[in-house]
């Protein structure tokens, strides 16, 4: 069956008074102490013995750094399990920095857990200390969630809330944030669970059969440069492409595909993974930016699975690959290929947020786990 959890789950953003930057920042680079601190010691850990460091692991090693630096416990946890995500994502031994200074600073970014904040008389409690904001929700109606406190480039602070089944009386409710599934593909390079279905690939085939010609030739400079061209003309497309969905958006569920286990050749393998890892990374920190939910979801068996009744009843293997549309035998719902398995990602996507079970995004992002320590 297809869970209908669409509602239980939403996301604030609110805008903080400008008044507690300074503390914020403070925050901020505790926390970003606790991710130099998890960062070396994940290092020099793997160093020793050749294996990871989990987020439980670490635990011992940060007690009392809340406290110390002024953070909520749970926010030191949250970070850990951030870092630990991250570091499986990216399939490193040793993460960037995040860091607190000079041009390059990365912008504040505060996790919390729920019970790690309070909502009262129009303050937000974190850590001891009230928070003026813009309520634009009327959060007293509202159960808080897990979230971050999160900086913009330009200084200003929110605070990215989830919040659980809103009441129906009250003020005017907030519009509901939808959520999106996104199946990337062969055909399209990405179909949404809406049903649209997005070709970045048609934004430089016009430069293929250049490419083809200086190949022949032998032109390796011509070549080069048409390579870079063509690279150029997709990272473009995908920027309009991630911010277009960022802004539509407030949670985004993408599926795992991995281009090594589909594409036949090298040349298509290297072009389709430049493509589909270099997309989900801008949606990533867009997502980040923005408070908006972004998540990976196992994509297995989206593509048979009849996203109305569950059945799998669609193409299966090699000799469905060249099959666009498919009617499901158990309940009769015609399919467009990847439209259903866009459809079956967000189901997955929403019932992990649901179960409180999700694999933890992104650095200022909304977050999930947190969905665990609140219930
Ligand atoms: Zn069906």
């Amino acid at each position: 069956m297809k869970p209908d959890v669409s509602h239980t789950v939403r996301t604030l953003r609110l805008r903080l008074k400008d008044k507690h930057s300074a503390l914020l920042l403070e925050h901020a680079r505790a926390v970003n102490c606790v991710w130099s601190f998890c960062n070396e010691l994940s290092v020099k850990h793997f160093e020793r013995q050749r294996a990871f460091l989990s987020a439980h692991d670490m635990q011992p090693y940060t007690k009392g750094a809340g406290k110390e630096l002024g953070l909520h416990s749970q926010t030191v946890q949250t970070i850990q399990e951030e870092y630990v995500t991250r570091r499986k994502q990216f399939k490193k031994v040793k993460l960037r920095w995040r860091v607190s200074g000079g041009a390059r600073r990365s912008l504040g970014w505060i996790p919390f857990k729920a019970s790690a904040v309070r909502y009262k008389v129009g303050q937000v409690w974190y850590a001891g200390q009230p928070l003026s904001l813009w309520d634009s929700h009327g959060l007293s109606h509202y159960e808080l969630g897990a979230g971050s406190f999160s900086e913009d480039s330009r200084g200003r602070w929110y605070f990215n809330v989830t919040v659980k089944t809103p009441e129906l009386v009250g003020p005017p409710a907030p519009k509901p944030i939808t959520s999106v599934g996104i199946d990337l593909g062969l055909k399209a390079f990405l179909t949404t669970s809406d049903g649209e279905a997005v070709d970045a690939h048609r934004f430089y085939r016009d430069l293929e059969p250049q490419l083809a010609t200086a190949q022949r030739a032998g032109k390796k400079h011509r070549v080069k440069a048409l390579h870079a061209k063509v690279a150029n003309r997709r990272k473009d497309a995908l920027h309009k492409l991630s911010t277009r969905l960022v802004n539509s958006y407030g949670a985004i569920f993408v599926g795992d595909v991995n281009a090594s286990g589909l594409a036949q050749t090298r040349m298509a393998k290297s072009v389709l993974d430049a493509g589909w890892s270099q997309f989900r990374t801008m949606q990533q920190y867009k997502c980040d930016d923005a408070g908006v939910w972004f998540e990976e979801v196992n994509e297995a068996y989206t593509t048979q699975t009849c996203s109305c009744c569950a059945s799998r009843t669609g193409p299966k293997g090699a000799a469905g690959l060249g099959i666009r549309g498919w009617q499901c035998e158990a309940c009769g719902t015609v399919h467009d290929r990847d439209t259903n398995a866009a459809q079956n990602i967000l189901a997955r996507g929403l019932a992990r947020l649901a179960e409180g079970t999700p694999k933890w995004s992104a650095v200022g992002s909304i977050n999930s786990p947190a969905l665990q320590a609140g219930e």
